[in-house]
């Protein structure tokens, strides 16, 4: 059995790490008003994940197995989190430094008590050119059908709900704790009822387990408005005992699907775009827009490295880099020091111009991929 992974990360403190911390507004490493910062491979701060809790009521195999995650698991003490007004404050130098989009994820945010309040607060922050985030998030939608009005109530835009397969046997193994489909099927329902659209659903597709449901699972939400992205199984964490021969490439799953349903390329709506869209077409091969779209991550067969745009945000004020990163950068003790806005944003902006993680782009071809020092991250704590 494997043991519980420390929760502790090496952190680097950016108040003794060297990193600009001044209020004279020296503008080092800022990048001039309503443009995004940088990193050292050119790449803008746009997007934002921001993991609400560490805790979860499924135990998916390939993020959180049971072995590990048992009921004596050293879960973080809510004096560690972020609170709902740290996060906003932090949230707010995020968007003045490029974020235009933001997502809460987890663990299941949906068991973070009022997530809602912050929600509100997220709302109510706009990009320097005076436009609404795009604010979103991802849950296993187990909590969905109940909170789905009050989340949209609050300002959110739309959800991501994971999915695995619509045979119970098969998602009932995988989540663990014998969770039914119908009632995540209740909550996408609930979410598109009340305008949380366009909805996505995220499949893991791990070989062996749950396969031969993706052809089912494409024909189930076409036409629903529902967009079913493909996830490959993925290395991240270092308890999910992740083995290459599991992982389907995407391109595996696109030719199963071609060989049964006509499917035509779709061209990417935005640079960082993580999925790789195929639309379903009419008989004259042409896309057929009611009939809807599905999508690919090819994670570990395509990285997508080189566009990758996004920062992560741990439920205790870690700031990730990368998925694959070892290490966080502590924005907490920052904070809770007394960091005014410009100082907060000085501090952010020089730990991403000084990025250059691109593990997908090296994994397999040489030890550079891995992360330097300590083990990886788990999803669950800073999210997917
Ligand atoms: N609990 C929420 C959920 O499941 O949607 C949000 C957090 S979960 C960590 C975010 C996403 O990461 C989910 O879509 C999940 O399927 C995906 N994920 C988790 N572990 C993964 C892995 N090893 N490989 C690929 N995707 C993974
Ligand atoms: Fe929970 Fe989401 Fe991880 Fe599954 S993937 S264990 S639902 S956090
Ligand atoms: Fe981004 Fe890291 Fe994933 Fe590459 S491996 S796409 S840098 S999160």
């Amino acid at each position: 059995m494997a043991s519980a992974p420390p929760r502790v990360f090496p952190l680097i403190d950016v108040r003794s790490s060297g990193l600009p911390m001044t209020a004279s507004g020296s503008g080092f490493l800022m990048p001039p008003p309503g443009q995004a910062v940088q990193d050292t491979l050119g790449r803008p701060l746009r997007d934002l994940r921001i993991s609400v809790t560490d805790r979860c009521n499924f135990r998916c195999s390939y993020c959180m197995p049971k072995e590990v995650f048992h009921k004596d698991y050293p879960y973080l003490p809510h004096s560690a989190l972020l609170s709902f007004e740290e996060i906003t404050k932090l949230a707010r130098q995020f968007v003045a430094l490029g974020v235009q989009k933001i997502r809460l994820t987890g663990g299941e945010p949906l068991l973070r008590k009022n997530i809602e309040v912050l929600i509100e607060q997220l709302a109510a922050i706009q990009t320097p050119s005076g436009k609404p985030l795009d604010l979103t998030l991802t849950t296993n939608g187990s909590l969905l059908a109940k909170k789905a009005a009050s989340l949209k109530r609050a300002g959110l835009q739309r959800v991501t709900v994971s999915l695995d397969g619509l045979d119970d046997a098969v998602f009932q193994a995988m989540n663990d704790v014998a969770f039914p489909v119908a009632d995540v099927l209740k909550g996408v329902d609930a979410a598109l009822a009340a305008g949380l659209g366009p909805i996505k659903i995220n499949m893991v597709v791990k070989r062996g387990t749950n396969d031969h449901e993706v052809a089912a699972m494409a024909r189930h939400f076409k036409g629903t408005g529902v967009a079913l992205r493909f996830i490959e199984y993925m290395d991240v964490g270092a308890t999910n005992g992740w083995r290459m021969d599991e992982v389907v490439p995407s391109n595996e799953i696109l030719s199963r699907l071609r060989a049964v349903m006509p499917l035509v390329p779709l061209v990417s709506s935005q640079r960082g775009e993580t999925a790789q869209r195929w639309g379903h077409a009419d008989p004259a091969g042409l896309h057929d827009t009611t009939a809807g779209e599905i999508g690919f991550i090819s994670s570990v067969t395509q990285a997508f490295c080189g566009d990758c745009n996004r920062a992560r945000l741990s439920t205790e004020g870690q700031l990730y880099l990368c998925l694959f990163a070892g290490q966080g950068h502590d924005l907490r003790t920052l904070l809770r020091s007394g960091a005014d806005e410009h100082q907060l944003r000085q501090a952010i902006s020089a730990v991403w111009g000084d990025r250059a993680d691109r593990y997908s782009a090296l994994r397999g071809s040489t030890s550079a991929g891995a992360p330097s020092g300590s083990r990886r991250v788990e999803m669950s704590y800073i999210g997917g």
